[in-house]
């Protein structure tokens, strides 16, 4: 679609209100209007001596909707939302929905509205979610509810401590829907990258705790993700976890997680390993508990093994799991996507992780167009089932994100029971601790005194580009002491 952006610079936010309603339309920017007969998204900012001028045209379908506002400068504080807010009504009007959250297109909705309690109060939260940015009454309680969550946990976690996060983005096959980096390894080439990739993990990892040491950080919560961290062999796994326990000081530690995401990797030897090196937490994911629709998305897993290795890791005495479902996936439906809820809080999952299918273009999902199999209003009443169900069956909403080609602009909500919650989780969604990251993709978050500025160091994407560039990252690396030494010479 041809998005007209005259007089003005809010490209990127004109887009980003655009893709609540495409979310995989590609955009062309243009700077001047010209005749134009196909969709296309207008919006003008006209500056007098002391009014200003408003205008937004959309065209979609061959109808046309058109607004305009005027005000004096004295009056307009905010020029952005002011031009935003006059045209979302014509893309809600000629598309025929309301998206959920309204006009909000931040990823951090539960940030915002903590950042808003903390600052006008929780009535003054509320009504700024509902009333200037047109969120849904039960998606702004919920947002409040996780906040509140949020803030307790926030204001118990020590300002100099850090998260220790672990990448290991290797996965026994693709999923259809995954867009992250992570490597199958079913192939001969990633499986011959494993073990210089461990070896490399494990020297980043004495270089990083040698970092955290010298700066004074605090290692509270360490986390695995990838990719899916049991593809590794016990072995593999007992090497990272004893460079972990040998490098850094765990004695603060209180959370200790690994994702063992893939049930298809779950092993009782592998089991037994993160439970000698005390892991406290692990991901088993089900994404759904039909088997059609696991065959459809790529997984090579059926529910039964899901069970089984529940069990299994249960019965080793792992008392905090997390289960991950998805609602949007292809093949599934209302009643399939019921039957998993129910069967994740039947089980008992200490923590049930409810996602909704993000459609990015990386994934096969996407290229191999498979993606319209549920609507936007199917997955809001899968979306609302779960929010029920999880509720009457004792759990809590204590994290959430949105991703901005999520099916329907909907969000990504973190469940648990009482006192289960992920500290992690909170804290690097929020952007709330230091992150120190190891391994190919991941990413270093270093936190300005007060949070002003976050500064990333990313390590490279590639598990190859990794390994073959190694000395280069421990380079780059060497910004986490600089990093700090400015702050303490302030
Ligand atoms: S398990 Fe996760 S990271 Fe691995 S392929 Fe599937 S979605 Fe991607």
């Amino acid at each position: 679609m041809n998005i007209y952006c005259i007089s003005h610079d809010f490209l990127y936010e004109t887009e980003k209100l655009l893709m609540l309603f495409f979310p995989l339309e590609k955009n062309t920017a243009l700077k001047e209007f010209t005749e134009d007969s196909g969709d296309y998204f207008y919006t003008e900012i006209d500056r007098g001596e002391n009014n200003i001028r408003f205008k937004a045209v959309f065209s979609y379908k061959g109808q046309n909707r058109s607004a305009e506002k005027n005000m004096s400068s004295e009056e307009c504080t905010d020029e952005e939302y002011e031009l935003l807010s006059l045209a979302y009504p014509l893309l809600k009007e000629l598309c025929g929905f309301a998206p959920k959250w309204g006009m909000l297109t931040g990823v951090r909705p539960s940030k915002l509205i903590m950042n808003k309690m903390v600052e006008i109060g929780e009535d003054g939260a509320r009504d700024y979610f509902t009333k200037r940015f047109f969120a849904d009454e039960k998606k702004t309680e919920l947002a409040l509810s996780v906040a509140k969550t949020e803030l307790r946990i926030i204001e118990n976690s020590p300002k100099n401590s850090f998260s220790l996060y672990v990448s290991i983005p290797f996965c026994p096959t693709r999923c259809s829907y995954c867009s992250f980096v992570s490597h199958s390894i079913g192939t001969e080439s990633a499986k011959k990258l494993m073990p210089e990739y461990v070896n490399k993990l494990c020297e980043e990892i004495e270089f990083t705790a040698k970092k955290a040491k010298e700066n004074g950080l605090v290692l509270t919560n360490v986390y695995w993700g990838g990719g899916t961290p049991t593809t590794l062999e016990a072995e593999d796994l007992d090497r990272v976890l004893t460079a972990i326990e040998d490098n850094f000081d765990l004695s603060e530690c209180g959370e200790y997680t690994v994702e063992a995401g893939r049930p298809d990797t779950v092993t009782e030897e592998k089991l037994l390993v993160l439970k000698k090196h005390n892991v406290g937490r692990i991901s088993i994911n089900p994404q759904t508990f039909s088997d059609s629709v696991l065959k459809a998305i790529g997984r090579c897993h059926t529910t039964a093994l899901t069970e089984e290795k529940y069990h299994l890791a249960r019965k080793i005495g792992f008392d905090s799991i997390n289960m991950d479902l998805i609602a949007g996936l292809p093949m599934d439906n209302f009643e399939s996507f019921k039957r998993s809820v129910d069967r994740a809080i039947h089980l008992g999952a200490d923590n049930i992780t409810v996602h909704t299918l993000a459609l990015k273009r990386s994934s096969a999902i996407v290229t191999e167009n498979e993606s319209d199999s549920v609507n936007a209003e199917g997955i809001s009443n899968m979306l609302d089932y779960a929010f029920n169900a999880l509720t009457q069956g004792g759990y809590h909403p204590y994290y959430m994100y949105r991703q901005s080609k999520s099916l329907g602009n909907f969000e990504n909500v973190g469940w648990c029971k009482e006192g289960k919650e992920c500290r992690y989780n909170i804290l690097m969604m929020e952007e709330y601790q230091h992150i120190l990251s190891v391994g190919a993709g991941s990413v270093t978050k270093l936190l300005s005194p007060g949070i002003e500025k976050i500064e990333r160091i990313f390590n490279y994407k590639f598990p190859f580009e990794y390994i073959s560039r190694f000395s280069g990252l421990l380079e780059k690396k060497e910004r986490i002491s600089t990093f700090f030494s400015e702050y303490d010479n302030r």
